[in-house]
C-alpha cells in the first residue's frame, strides 16, 4: 500500500515442500469473495489466498516421515527466481532502452524470511548460493527469527545489507514487522533500529556439515574440511605435501637456541 506499483509474493515452506501462497501460479481466483468489513480489497484477496494455501500446504505435508528442518534455502531460491523473472519481463518491455538505463531499472526487491525453525548446516551451500546471488543482484535479505537464532541467516543479512532480528516477544510480532521490516532501506537509515547482532561467521565443513571456526580449505575449489585429507573430495585434487609442520618447527627450535 506504500506504493501502487509494489508487488508482493508469499512463499511458504516446511520440511518437504516450498510453495507459493500468494499469488498462485495457476490462479483459481477467488474474486467473488468481497471484503465484508470495508477492508482494502487486495488485503482481503491476499488473506483468503494465504489462508487456503497454507492449509493445503500443511495437509500435503502430513506423512509418516519426519524431517527436522524446513527448506528455507529452497523457498528463498524460489523468491529469487520470482524477482528475476519480474525484472526480466520489465526489461523486455523496454528493449529499446539503452543498457545503462536498463541497469538502472533494476527492481528494488527485498526478501523477508520469517522463521522459527532455527539453523542447520545441511543446507549451507544452498544458503550461500542464495546469499551471494542476492548480493550480486542487489536484493536485500531481511530475517525475522522467532525463538531460535540462525547463524546462516545472520550471515545472509550481513552480506546483503539487510536486517536480522530475533524476536524477544512473539506477541509483538506485528509491531516488529511494521516498524523494522516494512520501511525501505533509505527510510531505515534515518531510524534508530535495534543494534546489529554479532554475526556468527562460522562455515560448515563439506564432509560432516559441522560449523567450524578453523579448518582446511582446498586451494583449487575452496571447499572447507574439518580434518585434513590428501585428496579433495569435491574436485579430486591431490595435494603434494612436504614434511609435517610440527616436525619442522621442532628442528628449527634445535638449530636456533633461544636467547634470553
Ligand atoms: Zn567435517
Ligand atoms: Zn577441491
Amino acid at each position: 500500500m506504500l506504493n501502487p506499483s509494489n508487488k508482493l509474493a508469499i512463499i511458504g515452506c516446511h520440511t518437504k515442500e516450498s510453495a507459493f501462497l500468494y499469488p498462485q501460479p495457476s490462479s483459481t481466483d477467488v474474486d467473488d469473495l468481497r471484503p465484508s468489513d470495508g477492508q482494502y480489497e487486495l488485503f482481503a484477496k491476499i488473506k483468503n489466498a494465504v489462508n487456503t494455501n497454507v492449509k493445503d500446504l500443511v495437509e500435503r505435508g502430513i506423512s509418516e516421515e519426519i524431517y527436522t528442518e524446513s527448506l528455507i534455502a529452497g523457498a528463498m531460491t524460489m523468491a529469487l527466481c520470482c524477482i528475476l523473472l519480474k525484472e526480466n519481463s520489465e526489461t523486455l518491455n523496454i528493449r529499446a532502452m539503452k543498457k545503462q538505463q536498463i541497469l538502472e531499472k533494476k527492481l528494488p526487491a527485498r526478501i523477508l524470511v520469517v522463521t522459527a525453525s532455527g539453523d542447520s548446516a545441511s543446507q549451507y551451500m544452498n544458503f550461500m548460493n542464495v546469499f551471494f546471488t542476492s548480493q550480486k543482484e542487489g536484493i536485500l535479505i531481511d530475517a525475522c527469527v522467532i525463538e531460535k537464532d540462525s547463524g546462516l541467516l545472520q550471515q545472509g543479512c550481513d552480506i546483503t545489507g539487510g536486517m536480522y532480528l530475533k524476536i524477544q516477544n512473539v506477541a509483538a510480532l506485528l509491531q516488529y514487522l511494521l516498524w523494522i521490516f516494512l520501511p525501505s532501506v533509505d527510510t531505515r537509515k534515518k531510524m534508530i533500529l535495534p543494534t546489529r547482532v554479532h554475526v556468527d561467521y562460522r562455515a560448515a565443513c563439506f564432509c560432516h556439515r559441522n560449523l567450524i571456526e578453523i579448518g582446511y580449505v582446498c586451494s583449487v575449489c575452496l571447499s572447507i574440511f574439518c580434518t585434513f585429507s590428501p585428496i579433495c573430495s569435491t574436485c579430486q585434487t591431490a595435494f603434494k605435501l612436504g614434511a609435517l609442520p610440527t616436525i619442522l618447527s621442532k628442528k628449527k627450535r634445535k638449530q636456533v637456541p633461544l636467547r634470553h
